[in-house]
């Protein structure tokens, strides 16, 4: 078993090398600049992301729960607008991304994020937690900051370096056979391996920075983890909160952070 673990540390690493592990973003005023592990190719993760997320649209819509027109509708495009026009600080390539934003009506007190922008808001979090603007914006930085970092590609990646040791990616792609199988493995990776820790704290510090930059004031990313955390107390947990745990540190370090992006908050304020 021990030796098993060091054999695929090895072969991740050795991976690592071969794929030129490298930083997705720049490291940006809250300098987060960690190389990442990237084997999976990226258009073809996006694909599948963008299949998965039509269909959930599409799910949505015959139930009559996909919202597309009405104030909260306008609210969130208009936040995450805003947002993503900020995205090219960290990568100048996510200028050209065809960002989607789907807004579903359902109590879930959620949000996602799919490999090449595709956010998917669940009304429940909006509503029970009275989100401000601010507190959106902080709720959709942290979304769209997982998919600048590709937090899904890398962990599809380190699970694939972990799990298909000899018959790794490229080749064994071209196969149909071989793409069902990653098909299979990207859909369960992405659907039940929450973020590591590591994930979270970059996508709290960019998207903290993406919502400063943009103009909302960067204390309502404690207000937000705060609600979320007092409505874990209520009968049904946030989903949210599953995969993001609204812990004290968590809090702290964005409390910590605040000194970083004040001056941009304050620049955009300006405007
Ligand atoms: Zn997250």
């Amino acid at each position: 078993m021990k030796l098993t673990l060091i054999k695929q540390a090895v072969v991740v690493s050795v991976i690592a090398t071969l794929a030129g592990c490298s930083s997705t973003t720049s490291p940006g005023a809250v300098d987060v600049d960690r190389r990442q592990l990237l084997i999976v190719p990226a258009q073809q993760l996006e694909q599948m992301a963008q299949v998965s997320f039509n269909e959930q649209n599409e799910k949505a819509r015959a139930a009559g729960k996909l919202v597309t027109q009405g104030a909260a509708y306008d609210r969130v495009r208009r936040v995450a607008a805003r947002l993503q026009q900020q995205a090219p600080v960290f990568r100048p390539d996510a200028a050209n991304w065809n960002w989607e934003v789907a807004l579903i009506n359902s109590p879930e007190l959620n949000a996602s994020v799919a490999p090449g922008g595709k956010i998917t808001v669940y009304t429940g979090i909006i509503d029970k937690l009275q989100l401000t603007d601010d507190e959106l914006a902080m709720v959709l930085g942290h979304e769209i900051a997982h998919a600048l970092r590709e937090h899904g590609r890398e962990r599809v990646s380190q699970a694939m370096a972990q799990n298909l040791i000899g018959s790794v990616v490229m080749g064994a792609l071209q196969t149909s056979e071989a793409q069902a199988k990653m098909a299979g493995q990207v859909t369960d990776v992405m659907l039940t391996l929450p973020n590591s820790r590591k994930n979270e704290i970059e996508a709290d510090k960019i998207g903290l920075e993406i919502a400063a930059r943009a103009g909302y004031n960067p204390a309502a990313a404690m207000s937000v983890w705060q609600k979320m955390g007092s409505a874990s107390s209520g009968a049904r947990p946030p989903e949210f909160l599953s995969t993001h745990p609204a812990n004290e540190s968590r809090i702290a370090e964005l409390t910590r952070m605040q000194a970083a992006v004040m001056p941009l908050y304050q620049a955009a304020s300006r405007q």
